[in-house]
């Protein structure tokens, strides 16, 4: 075994988009497990929108990362040697956190990946964001048979799941995404009805009003910025907006100017932000509800796989530019033969 751990560093906070120079790889010596923690080499490291917010020190739900700390995230790993007896070497778990090729943790924080899915899952469609997705269509969107739902970000970790539940509630569900090969996996493989490249049409308005000439009755926001301003006329009365994430606007320096609210009164919207940590119970309920869906096939999911710790800075950067197809996640390692 290394002696040496590798880690990503936070070596300053940007001012705009994240630049490399954000970033540095460290080594340190191979940490410890202390009496009840779990050492373990991570296989698999998950590159999450919200991280952005995580390197300023702007008021926000979370606490900032130091800078000079490790950069977070959630990973799959291997465990190595274990002070936890519920823990054993080989076994692959979820749960421990950091961009980081070793990672110390409390036993009672870890999970061990059950049979079935790809354990890379487990940071996706089973995993956080496909939590948010549901959390959001089940408490905020509610979507009905008959109605339209918009799904920005639509190829996405969130997006790809929040739309697949809209059709299985019966409703029509119109995506928007970044590029064509991205418009054509929502409509295909994802079984959307329409789809929207975003980044194609000079109308986008328009196109929204020919997708969906009964109006919007859900959007499900996890973009903002354009789309935000070209959705938010077409909302119909009783309408519902899921404030999942506006990641369009995370490099901004500025606030942009929102959208008039008097549409709010008049046509009796319902504007909910959430957290999907806000519940945790969620994430069991949903692993529950979507594992048996993920194994007969009928929810589909697309990861994009970086290969390297070493290239998690730049991987991130690009996430930021709408650059990935489907959820991002690292291949930092192997697991070990027959692990
Ligand atoms: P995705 O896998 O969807 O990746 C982000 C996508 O956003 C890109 O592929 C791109 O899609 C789009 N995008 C990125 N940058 C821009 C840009 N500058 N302009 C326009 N589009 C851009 O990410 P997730 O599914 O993980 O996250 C989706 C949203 O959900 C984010 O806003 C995230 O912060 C939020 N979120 C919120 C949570 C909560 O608890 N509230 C929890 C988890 C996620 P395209 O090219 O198709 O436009």
């Amino acid at each position: 075994m290394s002696t040496l751990r590798r880690s990503i560093m936070l070596a300053s906070r940007p001012k705009g988009a994240p630049s490399p120079e954000n970033f540095s790889l460290e080594e340190d010596v191979m940490p410890e497990p202390g009496e009840g923690e779990v050492l373990t080499r991570t296989l698999w490291l998950s590159l999450d929108p919200y991280m952005r917010g995580r390197m300023s020190d702007a008021a926000s739900y979370a606490t900032p990362i130091a800078v000079g700390a490790a950069m977070m995230g959630e990973t799959v790993g291997e465990v190595v040697a274990s002070r936890d007896p519920r823990f054993a070497p080989g076994q692959i778990v979820v749960g421990a956190w950091g961009w980081q090729s070793h990672i110390v943790t409390p036993g009672d924080k870890l999970v061990v990946v059950p049979p079935g899915a790809p354990s890379c899952a487990y940071l996706g469609v089973l995993g956080m964001p496909g939590t948010t997705a549901y959390v959001g269509m089940k408490d905020i969107g509610k979507p009905k048979a008959g109605e339209t739902v918009v799904i920005s970000a639509a190829s996405g970790a969130v997006g790809s799941v929040a739309g697949q539940l809209a059709k299985r509630a019966g409703a029509r569900v119109v995506g928007i995404a970044g590029n064509s090969d991205k418009s054509l996996f929502v409509q295909d493989t994802l079984g959307f009805d329409d789809c929207i490249d975003h980044r194609d049409v000079m109308d986008l308005s328009g196109a929204l009003k020919d997708a969906c000439p009964n109006g919007i009755d859900v959007y499900f926001e996890n973009v903002g910025g354009d789309l935000q301003q070209a959705v938010f006329p077409l909302m119909n009365d009783f309408g519902r907006i899921i404030m999942c994430g506006m990641v369009a606007e995370y490099n901004d320096t500025k606030p942009r100017p929102g959208p008039n609210l008097m549409a709010v009164v008049r046509k009796r919207l319902h504007i909910q932000g959430f957290i999907v940590s806000d519940k945790p119970e969620h994430f069991a309920e949903w692993r529950a509800l979507a594992a048996p869906w993920i194994a007969e096939g009928s929810l589909r999911y697309r990861e994009h796989v970086v290969d390297g710790l070493e290239n998690a800075p730049g991987a991130f950067i690009d996430l930021l530019r709408g650059h990935n197809f489907g959820k991002l996640v690292i291949r930092v390692a192997e697991p070990t033969k027959g692990a």
